[in-house]
């Protein structure tokens, strides 16, 4: 579904990540957890295609980004839930999920695919004529899954989505996400919340400084020393 194959960038002169190899199979919860400054967005930017690469390639459903536009990648069943949301706070919640809806091109009526969106996020389904900017914090991240789940996409990539969440708020959004994949939709999780994304992931990576610093099941992760060290 992804794979990183030994991708390099930066930032000017400034070496972000190095020869970084990932890979996401169909069907599976993968995380990539590191500390502040590791990488994680710039992983993320690196899959939607917003920075170019200094070494490496990402093939993502068997094509080379390369060769792919940004803006086709919804349309291609790729769904981006971006670091902070990124909502437009004076559309409607409505207007915010049709967004996504547009953008890939979705198969089927928006108003069914809106109302099994509300079924999953009972938080956002009264809000939906209100500006999204009124909303808490919370319900915006519910607002910015909808977004990106609303057309069904194969694979969601996730920027840091329990940033500013308190930990209940925590708990019943990745209880989202975990369902959602049991449903069949694959997860591509980036995360500082170590312990909470291994609680659901299959598998991890953990980034330091822009390299992998460990790999394997979420049971190995759990038990690495350096994970412990850092988050548990
Ligand atoms: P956080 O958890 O704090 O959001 P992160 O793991 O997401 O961290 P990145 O945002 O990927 O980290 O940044 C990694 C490093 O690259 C940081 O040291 C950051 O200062 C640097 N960096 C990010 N964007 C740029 C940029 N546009 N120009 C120069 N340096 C940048």
């Amino acid at each position: 579904m992804l794979e990183l194959c030994s991708v390099s960038t930066n930032y000017g002169v400034v070496a972000m990540l190095r020869d970084f190899s990932l890979h996401v199979k169909p069907g599976e919860l993968v995380c990539v957890l590191g500390p502040n400054g590791a990488g994680k967005t710039t992983t993320f930017l690196a899959i939607a295609g917003l920075l170019p690469l200094a070494n490496g390639r990402i093939v993502i459903t068997g094509q080379d980004l390369a060769t792919m536009k940004t803006e086709s990648l919804a349309g291609r069943g790729i769904g981006f839930v971006p670091e902070g949301r990124r909502l437009f706070p004076e559309l409607t919640v409505r207007e915010n999920i049709w967004l996504g809806f547009d953008a890939a091109r979705g198969a089927g009526k928006f108003d069914e695919r809106l109302e099994a969106m509300a079924t999953l996020f009972p938080r956002i389904k009264e809000r939906l004529r209100q500006p999204a900017g009124t909303l808490s914090g919370g319900e915006q991240a519910m607002v910015a899954l909808a977004r990106a789940l609303v057309a069904e996409p194969k694979l969601v990539v996730m920027d840091e989505p329990s940033l500013g969440l308190s930990p209940k708020l925590i708990d019943e959004y990745f209880d989202i996400v975990a369902e959602i994949n049991r449903r069949g939709t694959t997860v591509l999780l980036i995360e500082q919340n170590a312990e909470r994304a291994l609680s659901i992931a299959h598998r991890g990576y953990l980034l330091i400084k822009g390299r992998i610093s460990a790999s394997g099941t979420a049971q190995d992760l759990l038990g690495n020393d350096v994970v412990r060290k850092l988050y548990l």
